[in-house]
């Protein structure tokens, strides 16, 4: 039988449509409270300014706004924690997303961390972290989230499941290993030390790989059957997951289309919901 796709581009667009008409309730009862994100670009890195832009234009598909902010690559600490400070305390912002990675002078988790928990629409706070982690209220990681929202979507079965994640990434392996998890799976997280990985691999139920690395994972390492997740983008549209692997998953996401979309599509829904909270609705 092929294996189903976890179509996360006609997700996203579905669930861009249910926002669009959120944000346009939202106006109704509040007139010129349009949500904002803020993005905060540091530095000259092409691929951030890239997403930082399609995270804007996401904002204007659905009547949501962003205010870009663009910081020089010299920016130190400081200078970046005001002007999170001066976001966290301004009423009409809603969201704040600053983009992974800053320059090395910086040090990102503190900035991170200094985000207000309640504008941390991106998941990257240790509070927001250790909330998430415990099943509490807190906005999830937004690639992690997205993840989540797709496998319920589609619904793949996890109580129970053998879960493996490939990486350990605070935005990702981390808070993708609490949230599969807190769904009963059972969880296995391997990185670059893992001894043996393809032994781990071959036990999943559900493979999520989130390594950085094009085509890592190999066609022989997959357990027959299992829910393959490729978390990766390398150029020429190419995954951490050897594509030639997907014939054997009962289900996967393809790349481009399959997370990519979702995670974009989340960031707006928390932003979304920071600004329904804001204004009381
Ligand atoms: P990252 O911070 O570089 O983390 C990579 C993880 O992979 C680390 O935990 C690392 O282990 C592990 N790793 C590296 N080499 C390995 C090896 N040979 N064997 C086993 N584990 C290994 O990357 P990230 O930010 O989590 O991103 C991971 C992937 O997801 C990338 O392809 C990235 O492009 C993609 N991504 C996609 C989206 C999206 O929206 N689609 C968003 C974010 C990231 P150590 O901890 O031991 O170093």
């Amino acid at each position: 039988m092929n294996p189903l796709i976890l179509d996360g581009k006609v997700l996203a667009k579905n669930i861009e449509q249910t926002l669009a008409e959120r944000t346009s309730a939202l106006l109704r009862h509040a007139p010129g409270r349009t949500p904002i994100l803020a993005t905060i670009l540091v530095g000259n890195d092409p691929a951030s300014a890239t997403y930082v832009k399609m995270k804007g234009n996401a904002c204007r598909r659905i009547g949501m706004d962003s205010r870009s902010i663009e910081l020089s690559e010299q920016t130190t600490t400081e200078e970046l924690t005001s002007v999170i400070n001066e976001l966290n305390a301004d009423p009409n912002v809603h969201g704040i997303l600053l983009q992974h990675p800053v320059p090395h002078q910086i040090d990102e988790r503190y900035c991170f961390d200094a985000i207000a928990l309640e504008k941390d629409v991106d998941g990257v706070t240790c509070l927001g972290f250790g909330r998430m982690s415990m099943g509490s209220v807190a906005y999830g990681s937004a690639t992690p989230a997205g993840i989540m929202t797709l496998l319920k979507h589609y619904e793949i079965p996890m109580k129970g499941k053998h879960a493996v994640i490939l990486g350990r990434s605070p935005i990702l392996g981390k808070p993708m290993a609490a949230m599969v998890l807190n769904e009963d799976c059972t969880v296995t997280i391997c990185h670059s030390r893992t001894q043996d990985l393809p032994s781990h691999v071959k036990q999943a139920d559900i493979l999520i790989a989130a390594v950085g690395k094009p085509a890592f994972v190999q066609e022989s390492w997959i357990k027959p059957g299992s829910v393959i997740v490729d978390a990766g983008y390398h150029p020429g549209g190419i995954g951490d997951v050897d594509p030639k692997a997907f014939a054997l998953a009962s289900a996967y996401t393809p790349v481009p289309g399959g997370v990519g979309p979702m995670t974009i599509s989340t960031l707006m829904s928390q932003t979304l919901s920071a600004a329904e909270l804001a204004l009381g609705i």
